[in-house]
């Protein structure tokens, strides 16, 4: 658990030191905690430890664990699979971002359940750069009809790209993946209301590719809070 302080210091550390590198500012970076599998506590101390916004990627965990909170002063991000039987319970959460958008149906949904309650609701739009089964998002190819397709959605606001690298050991296999996205996200920026800002990508393990490609929005996990163990209790 005391790791975690040491930890965000070192992520923050090391973050300042690939911008320079790069020319870029510190204050363009958005550092995530994914707390998902961790405890309250844990995700208490990040919230000490200078970070202030944090990310589950189950609605039920999200539901079980953010009411214990008793720091209320953060930015929560949803970004795993979202079930369209879950959008009430998420909303009721009041995520700042949900990341996870990939298809018009599930848009549809949403748009329908914020219409109903008179809000708008940020969110990303996640894209499967890497073409791999097992992940969500929507497919390279087809995610500049879809982003514009939600964009006409008047309680949508699309805010940039999510995406996951190569779950590879060697993050040096991600990178043509997060440039690829990083020239699909400044191509469609112009022509996109201002608030299109964010660009969401790199792990524990390929953050700082990821950044040196020009994400500004980093979901880090198991480099703040060590392994996760997926246990009885969730
Ligand atoms: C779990 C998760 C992360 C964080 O993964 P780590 O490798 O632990 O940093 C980031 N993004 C998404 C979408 C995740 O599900």
């Amino acid at each position: 658990m005391q790791d975690i302080a040491n930890n965000i210091k070192d992520i923050q550390e090391r973050i300042g030191q690939v911008l320079l590198r790069c020319g870029r500012e510190a204050d363009q970076i958005t550092l995530i905690a994914v707390t998902k599998t961790h405890s309250v506590e844990a995700m208490e101390l990040a919230l000490k430890n200078g970070v202030s916004h944090i990310a589950e990627n189950k609605v039920q965990e999200a539901m079980r664990k953010l009411p214990m909170m008793q720091n209320k002063d953060f930015y929560f991000h949803f970004i795993g699979h979202l079930q369209t039987n879950k959008i009430n319970q998420l909303l009721s959460l009041k995520p700042y971002l949900i990341q996870s958008i990939d298809s018009v149906y599930l848009a549809e949904k949403l748009h329908k359940a914020l219409g109903r309650t008179n809000r708008s609701q940020d969110i990303l739009i996640q894209v499967n750069t890497t073409e791999e089964e097992q992940k969500s998002g929507v497919n390279f190819g087809n995610a500049e009809e879809l982003l514009w397709k939600i964009a006409s959605y008047s309680t949508l606001r699309v805010r940039g790209l999510m995406t996951i690298g190569k779950l590879h050991p060697d993050p040096e296999i991600s990178r043509p993946y997060f440039r690829q996205l990083r020239e699909l996200f400044e191509k469609v920026r112009t022509d996109l209301p201002a608030g299109f800002d964010y660009l969401s990508m790199g792990m524990s393990h390929d953050w700082e590719i990821a950044l040196e490609e020009g994400a500004n929005m980093l979901r880090i996990g198991s480099a703040i809070f060590g392994e996760r163990y997926y246990g009885e209790d969730r």
